[in-house]
């Protein structure tokens, strides 16, 4: 025998549930090849079972592939499988529009010349950042996620020099970046 097919047996074993010969509960045969169904868990063949494949979405396994009875268990393997779809779309979907309305926020600088209407008076104030986009996305971020709202107002970026210490003990210096502002 070749050696990948010594291989492909010995990988079989792991995924299929290689027993030996267990009897299908349905058509009663005595098989070594046999599955456990995925929702009742009774033993089934591959000939009386409902073949499944696993649902994938974004790299994630929603559902396991396997096999099935005929009849309810189809149906429910199915209805769930529909069902975790439905919810993994419409996570997906709400993410999207998280993010797309955090990247709509405006920002008025605190010298606009307009009038300033923060919704709630309170203060909001980012971390501290080495790039200042990052630290405009984080006051965008509060925004949306802290504040439900979509403007943040009197909005002033201040940088500030900072030291840090590299590995070969050298004091090195870099810029940092934040954000406050009202909502
Ligand atoms: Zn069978
Ligand atoms: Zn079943």
């Amino acid at each position: 025998m070749l050696p990948v097919l010594i291989l492909g047996a010995v990988t079989a074993v792991g995924v299929a549930g290689y027993k030996l010969a267990r009897q299908c509960t349905l058509c009663q045969e005595r098989l070594k090849w046999t599955h456990s169904c995925l929702r009742c868990d009774k033993v089934i063949c591959t000939g009386c079972g409902t073949e499944f494949d696993p649902i994938l979405r974004g790299g994630n396994k929603l559902q396991a592939g396997g096999y099935a009875c005929p009849g309810a268990c189809t149906t429910t393997m199915q209805a769930r499988g529909d069902d975790l779809v439905a919810k993994y779309e419409a996570e997906q979907e709400r993410r999207r529009k998280r993010l797309e309305r955090i990247s709509r926020v405006r920002l008025v600088s605190v010298n606009y010349g307009g009038q300033q209407k923060p919704e709630y008076g309170i203060r909001i104030e980012t971390g501290w950042y080495s790039e200042k986009s990052d630290a405009e996305e984080a006051a965008r971020t509060i925004a949306v996620d802290s504040h439900d709202v979509d403007v943040v107002w009197y909005v002033n970026v201040t940088s500030q020099k900072s030291q840090g210490l590299s590995p070969n003990g050298r004091t090195y210096y870099y810029r940092e970046w934040q954000v406050v502002g009202e909502v």
